[in-house]
């Protein structure tokens, strides 16, 4: 069987591109070029009840995730959001879902000035895609192509909680052993209504992104977790890199409940849905870096740097392997 990558590769990655079109499939966002100054950058995604929610999740989280998940590959090339467009499947038309969800959703697009300008609306299984346009200075996206060796690598807010919630609500013997041991008393169920509200409202990246792109080549939004997204880099770059495990930010939640320490480290390394930024900039913008950090308040981790050929994982000074997969659909 082929895997989501291939499969997109081998069927939809055709290579020959029509007039004004700057950057065709392979990154967060495709690229158009719009006038003298500016260049269109357009992303979808899709969100599918089962997949990537779970059933009876809040409608105002939902829209506001839905909506949010584009944004942050807008955010990932270094664009301002502009517009959007909105395609439903709903089982059934019910105010008691469509009036927070579209709360959820149309908030956040008036708060990121982006304008619904568009959808479609169909009777089938809950599933929600967002196509999301935004604007970037020519020649200014950060492409999953930029990173060069010597670069640092930064990673924004924490990573992991998505992926202990999902663990949470599929109720894991594992997580129920190991939370048992440490003296947890919460069940998966409570512990799972008290933080996947919090693992819904992911950040929005947007405004810190394009100001970072006045310094930095290279970027991607962490969806399918860091080590899945950096070999997109890596591949891209022909490129290598080393991560440090020590440097991963890690959310407070995984030191309150006592999770095993490789627990936490799979999770920042492979859990995904973090939506959070990561990036390659060379080291004499450490100082603007770190500047535009405190300007956004938008907290940053060195988890790494690009080196030559192989990607390594390193912890206490030495290489670690893991047994875990990054995650796609097939
Ligand atoms: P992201 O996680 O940043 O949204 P994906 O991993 O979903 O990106 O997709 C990787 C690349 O493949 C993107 O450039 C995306 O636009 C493209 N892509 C995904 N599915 C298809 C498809 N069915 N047809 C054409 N391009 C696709
Ligand atoms: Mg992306």
């Amino acid at each position: 069987m082929l895997s989501e990558f291939s499969l997109i590769e081998k069927y939809f990655s055709k290579k020959d591109q029509g007039d004004g079109i700057v950057l065709g499939v392979g990154d967060d966002c495709a690229l158009l070029s719009k006038d003298s100054e500016y260049e269109l950058a357009v992303t979808t995604d899709t969100q599918n009840e089962g997949i990537h929610f779970f059933k009876g999740t809040d409608p105002y989280l939902l829209g506001y995730k839905s909506l949010l998940v584009n944004v942050s590959d807008l955010a990932a090339m270094g664009a301002k959001p502009y517009a959007l467009t909105l395609s439903l499947s709903l089982p059934e038309a019910q105010d008691s879902f469509l009036e927070p969800f579209s709360r959820g959703l149309m908030e956040l697009a008036s708060a990121l000035h982006l304008a619904l300008i568009g959808g479609n609306t169909t009777k089938g299984p809950l599933s929600i895609t967002i196509s999301a346009y935004g604007l970037v200075k020519k020649g200014q996206a950060m492409l999953r192509s930029g990173a060069r060796v010597g670069d640092e690598i930064y990673v924004t807010g924490s990573l992991g909680l998505p992926g202990l919630l999902v663990d949470l609500g599929y109720e894991t013997a594992e997580l129920a052993a190991m939370l048992h041991k440490a003296g947890c008393r919460d069940s998966l169920r409570t512990l799972f209504e008290k933080l996947y509200p919090k693992s819904m409202l992911i950040a929005n990246r947007c405004a810190f992104a394009t100001s970072l792109s006045k310094y930095c080549r290279c970027a991607i939004d962490i969806s399918d977790g860091l080590v899945g997204d950096l070999g997109h880099i890596l591949s891209a770059s022909g490129v290598g890199a080393e991560i440090w495990v020590e440097n991963l930010p890690r959310p407070q939640e995984f030191l309150e409940l006592g999770l095993e320490e490789s627990y936490q480290e799979r999770l920042c390394l492979f859990g995904g849905g973090d939506y959070e930024l990561l990036f390659c900039v060379p080291k004499e913008h450490r100082a603007q870096v770190k500047q535009l950090s405190f300007e956004h308040n938008v907290a940053l981790s060195l988890v790494g740097a690009i080196k030559n050929d192989v990607f390594t994982i390193i912890k206490c000074g030495k290489v670690v392997e893991y047994s875990d997969k990054a995650f796609e659909h097939f």
